[in-house]
């Protein structure tokens, strides 16, 4: 067993359990039981004593001392210096044990001491060492009344309740040893495991099971957890090799391609101002697209480790948006046009990154829509609310990866790199940016019908 393991832990507290609990049987049963028997035994003699006065002057005055003595098994004796007058106890026997040398002194102590109204006094026999306890009260002048009771049978009853209490304490004991060791094997072997298997992911091993079948609610809880956790390690393993894949490839073609264009003005069209314009722009543009890589992903980084403060502004979002489309003008020349229906309203927000989320929908519509290069922008007034809707009337997107398309890096068709360049971070940040604000947001797809990009923000009062 290891040093400060659950096991001893479990071990040394149940332990500590139990012995407090037998420690304190044995002191109330065997070390005070003797002492409390004493206390109510004299209680009870000074009580019936008290009686024993108080009807001394009843005509059924014995009878009266008849039923004391035999309700709590005393012995009774009315007395003065030289006769008794009436003796009684609980099998009318006259009081027996009343005449030992010891008794007899006390009592004559206590008649010749007159001044004494009552008095209890403990007895042992020197022979047999059984004791008594005797209570002597003044009746009247001369009249003593004595009330004695056996203190013995206690003696036998602790040395046997001292036997049981030995088998007691031997028998709670190993049972708290099997308990500590049946709980501490419950709890310590499923966390043994866990502890293995963290060491197995640790080593990169992402399909490790943490099912151990315990029925333990907070390790059961533990072990999904840390699944979970095993799941989208791996996740994010193979998400990091795709996208090192897919930016170096992102990266690689506009490279190649302005080196080879630059290559082409220096050696053979710089004297050509046609070819040599249409050289140079291919790697403006290239150079733009490399820019545009870069800031996906540094945005995207600059959003995940810093938890971003937002810079709270109230702006006209007409307006933004109006701006924002006038950013992809250059792409009428291509044949792309862009429908806008909207209206002033002003709204809280941080207007840089609701820009940014914007643009990176505007960007994905563009990319994604089909042969009619269309792509409609709307702002729709719902109660208290203003709903932008970017929409496109392109290939969609499958139902199966409408839930992924917000994560990082995800492409829903690799193949496709060619045409959109994108390094699988647009959507990732629109969901960081708008997850941020609080702001709801959605998205509705057809395959090969259109997709619709929308959220949701506050209006504000102009
Ligand atoms: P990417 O840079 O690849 O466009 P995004 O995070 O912006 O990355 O989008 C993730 C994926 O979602 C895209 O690769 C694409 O498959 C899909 N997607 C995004 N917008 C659209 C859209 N308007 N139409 C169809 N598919 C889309």
């Amino acid at each position: 067993m290891k040093k400060n393991s659950l096991k001893q832990k479990v071990l040394f507290y149940l332990a500590i359990f139990t012995l407090v609990i037998i420690g304190g049987l044995w002191f109330l049963q065997v070390l005070s039981l003797g002492t409390y028997y004493e206390i109510s035994k004299t209680s009870t003699i000074e009580k019936i004593a008290k009686k024993v006065h108080d009807s001394y002057d009843d005509k059924d005055y014995k009878d009266i001392l008849d039923n004391l003595a035999f309700e709590d098994d005393v012995c009774i004796e009315i007395t003065n210096k030289y006769n008794i007058y009436y003796s009684t106890d609980s099998a009318s026997r006259g009081c027996l044990i009343n005449n030992s040398e010891s008794i007899n002194k006390f009592k004559l102590n206590f008649m010749k001491n007159n001044n004494n109204n009552s008095a209890t006094y403990k007895v042992i026999n020197p022979r047999f060492k059984n004791k008594t306890l005797i209570h002597g009260i003044k009746l009247d002048e001369d009249i003593f009344a004595f009330i004695s009771t056996s203190l013995e049978p206690i003696g036998s009853t602790v040395s046997v309740l001292k036997t049981q209490l030995i088998y007691i304490t031997i028998i709670v004991l190993i049972i708290a040893v099997v308990i500590a060791f049946i709980i501490s094997k419950k709890i310590s072997d499923p966390i043994e495991k866990i502890i293995n298997n963290s060491k197995l992911i640790s080593k990169g091993k992402y399909n490790t099971n943490f099912k151990s079948g315990t029925d333990i609610e907070e390790i059961k809880e533990l072990e999904e957890t840390l699944n979970n956790v095993a799941v989208e390690l791996s996740k994010t393993e193979s998400l990091r090799r795709e996208l090192l894949a897919n930016v170096s490839h992102d990266l690689k073609t506009p490279l190649t391609l302005i080196k080879a264009n630059a290559e082409i003005v220096k050696d053979l069209t710089y004297k050509n101002k046609e070819k040599r314009e249409k050289n140079l722009d291919t790697i403006i543009s290239e150079v733009d697209r490399l820019n545009l890589l870069v800031e996906d992903i540094l945005d995207l980084s600059k959003m995940q480790t810093v938890e971003t403060e937002l810079n709270i502004e109230k702006f006209n979002l007409g307006e933004l948006v109006k701006n924002i489309i006038n950013k992809f003008d250059v792409l009428k020349s291509d044949g792309y046009i862009i429908e806008y229906e909207g209206f002033d309203v002003f709204v809280k927000a941080d207007k840089k990154k609701i820009e940014q989320v914007i643009y990176n929908l505007i960007n994905n519509a563009i990319n994604y829509t089909g042969d009619n290069k269309k792509v409609y922008i709307k702002l729709i007034d719902i109660d208290d609310n203003v709903k932008l809707e970017v929409i496109d009337t392109g290939i969609g997107i499958e139902k199966e990866d409408l839930n992924y398309i917000w994560d990082k890096y995800y492409k829903v068709d690799k193949k496709y790199k060619r045409v959109s360049y994108g390094t699988g971070l647009g959507l990732s940040i629109v969901k960081n940016i708008l997850n941020l604000h609080g702001f709801k947001y959605g998205v509705e797809s057809k395959k090969n019908t259109g997709t619709k990009f929308y959220f949701l923000v506050k209006k504000q009062k102009m």
